[in-house]
């Protein structure tokens, strides 16, 4: 039987928002030992926007943003949302025949007879396009986009970090722990920029959804016996990492229904630095309780 005192625990962690799926997690977060942060929509906002809109054969950026909107339409990945905010209008009259979503690249579809690839280099290059690689510039993310096969330019949009995600890094430290860690699917020179600023040291970039379940498993075997590894994520493509984590927290804005079945904690608000406040309740509930 559950104690008392952990109904308490859970109902406190409820009024800040924190559902947690019953009093063995509770007890569980007592015992971090590494924790692991997706890092798009999770420490970032992952609400980008467009500062650059570059265009090649031909093509008009206004036109560039309208097939990246179109092709996106059936995603809900961030960079997704963002391509049809920046789009701004109705997307109307399409027909879409085909639609593909390929996490870690982004997506493939045939709308109004036209074959759009809209994505990072990874996608170019797996279509075999055409195009030159540029440098790698820190903080931002490139969007490609090819029409029928030509490329037809790229939008850059960058993501800002969440107001609290330096300080929710600071604390876990000054709590003790020790294995912070970032994972993403995004490139090797974004991963370091947002990685560098709020200070982890341990980072993996360039992660598919399935590789990213690898890492965790290879980092749960790392750990003590006793010690947790807590997952964080915002939703997006993250169940299967979610269910192999002791703990597996998902921020509930942005996230699937699978995401939140597959997570052990749920955030009702997009909050890094509540799973300092999980810490601190799962503390003082086990100081009542024992
Ligand atoms: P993270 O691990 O940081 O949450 P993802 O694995 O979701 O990132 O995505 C990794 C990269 O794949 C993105 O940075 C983007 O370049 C590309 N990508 C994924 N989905 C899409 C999409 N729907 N449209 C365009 N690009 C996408
Ligand atoms: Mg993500």
């Amino acid at each position: 039987s559950i104690p008392l005192g952990f109904f308490a625990g859970l109902g406190r962690a409820a009024r800040e928002g924190i559902l947690i799926k019953g009093g063995n997690y509770l007890e569980a977060l007592n015992f971090p030992e590494i924790v692991v942060f997706d890092k798009t929509g999770t420490l970032t906002k992952g609400v980008y926007e467009v500062t650059e809109v570059k265009t090649k054969n031909g093509f008009s950026p206004q036109k560039l943003l309208e097939f990246a909107a179109l092709a996106e339409g059936f995603s809900n990945h961030p960079v997704a949302l963002s391509l049809k905010k920046a789009y701004g209008k109705e997307i109307e009259g399409q027909k879409i025949e085909r639609f593909e979503e390929i996490p870690g690249y982004g997506v493939k579809a045939l709308v109004n007879g036209l074959e759009l690839l809209v994505g990072n280099e990874k996608l170019l290059k797996k279509n075999n396009i055409d195009f030159y690689e540029t440098e790698n510039e820190e903080g931002i993310t490139k969007v490609h986009v090819a029409v029928n096969g030509v490329y037809a330019g790229s939008i850059v949009i960058s993501d800002e970090i969440r107001e609290d995600s330096a300080l929710t890094i600071k604390s876990l430290k000054e709590m003790g722990i020790k294995n912070i860690v970032m994972l993403t699917g995004d490139k090797p020179s974004a991963a370091a920029h947002i990685s560098r600023i709020l200070g982890i040291e341990e980072y993996y970039p360039e992660l598919l959804p399935h590789q990213k379940v690898e890492k965790v498993e290879q980092l749960i075997k790392q750990k003590t016996k006793k010690g947790k590894l807590i997952f964080m994520g915002d939703g997006t493509n993250d169940a299967p990492v979610l269910m192999r984590s002791d703990i597996g927290i998902s921020m509930g804005r942005l996230g699937s229904d699978a995401a939140i079945e597959a997570s052990d904690v749920v955030l009702m608000e997009d909050k890094p630095y509540n799973l300092v406040k999980a810490i601190k309740i799962a503390r003082i509930t086990r100081k009542i309780v024992i």
